[in-house]
């Protein structure tokens, strides 16, 4: 198992670890690696794996297909739509080719990439339409601040919104001075991307010395530092085997106050 899970809005609970892919699928000669860490997460209760069509113009989606091929029903699996195809139509058409290059017929959650130029109503009404049509289970959004999600949750429908997919880690914390108490208050919870600040918060000192205390890495201190929080899912990206085993290691690992307090000296809460 990944250890905790956490409950989306309409109650369905999600391993708190799982799998980010981006930039995975886009060079040949690693791809036999990248689908064996994917297949290991999944066998180590990882099930949450996020994808989006914009990840190597679809060839990330080509990956995901390839490595949950045949155990489709073990994967919560997450997708993402570009902002500019984000249209009644558009959304619907662009969720079709997801679903083709990801070789299933449904999407777990599908999520609004960022906030573009297509009004939030347009959107709805897609996810609304896909929804109908059991293409996707749930809808969310990515890249929203609490003004935006107080923007989209009063429109109509707007309230199902099941997650914003964020940018939070030891080195990105604002989200924790209004997004995440929005969130909480809502009971919906927040999937922090780039955990390990795309690898380059290891090799900071606050961290390796928490690590050494519980012969623990640093990226299993920075994944636990964000799974001991209140409604937080973390999705980090790891393209082989041994980051993916590390990387569920973290969910045995508590930290202590004495830990926590390390970090937020070297790491400034807002
Ligand atoms: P990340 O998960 O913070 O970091 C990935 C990097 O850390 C890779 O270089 C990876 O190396 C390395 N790594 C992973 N586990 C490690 C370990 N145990 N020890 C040492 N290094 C390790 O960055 P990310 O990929 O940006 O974020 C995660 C996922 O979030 C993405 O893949 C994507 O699915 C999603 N995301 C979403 C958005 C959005 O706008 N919604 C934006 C960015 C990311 P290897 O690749 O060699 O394993």
């Amino acid at each position: 198992m990944a250890g905790a899970t956490l409950a989306l809005p309409s109650g369905e609970r999600l391993p708190a670890l799982g799998c980010g892919t981006w930039r995975m699928g886009e060079m040949p000669a690693r791809r036999r690696q990248e689908i064996a860490a994917l297949r290991l997460a999944l066998d180590l209760g990882m099930t949450v794996v996020d994808t989006a069509e914009m990840y190597g113009d679809g060839a990330t989606e080509g990956l995901v297909g390839e490595a949950i091929a045949g155990r489709r029903d073990q994967v919560f699996l997450v997708s993402k739509v570009y902002p500019h195809n984000a249209t009644r139509r558009g959304a619907v058409a662009a969720c079709e080719r997801s679903l083709k290059r990801l070789g299933t017929d449904r999407i777990d959650l599908y999520l609004l990439h960022w906030r573009g130029a297509v009004p939030f109503g347009e959107t709805l009404a897609g996810f609304a339409e896909l929804m109908r049509a059991g293409k996707i289970r749930h809808w969310g959004v990515s890249n929203l601040d609490a003004g935006d999600m107080a923007e989209l949750t009063v429109l109509p429908g707007g309230a199902a919104c099941a997650t914003d997919q964020i940018l939070y880690n030891l080195s990105r914390r604002g989200p924790a001075f209004d997004l995440l108490p929005w969130c909480r208050a809502r009971h919906m919870p927040v999937m922090a991307y780039s955990p390990l600040e795309q690898a380059r918060l290891l090799g900071k000192p606050a961290l390796g010395e928490v690590a050494r205390r519980h012969g623990a890495s640093e990226a299993q201190v920075a994944l636990a530092w964000l799974l001991a929080q209140e409604g937080v899912l973390a999705r980090p990206k790891a393209a082989t085997a041994a980051h993916a085993r590390e990387n569920h290691g973290a969910a045995a690992l508590s930290l202590d106050a004495a830990d926590r307090a390390a970090l937020d000296r070297a790491f400034p809460p807002p």
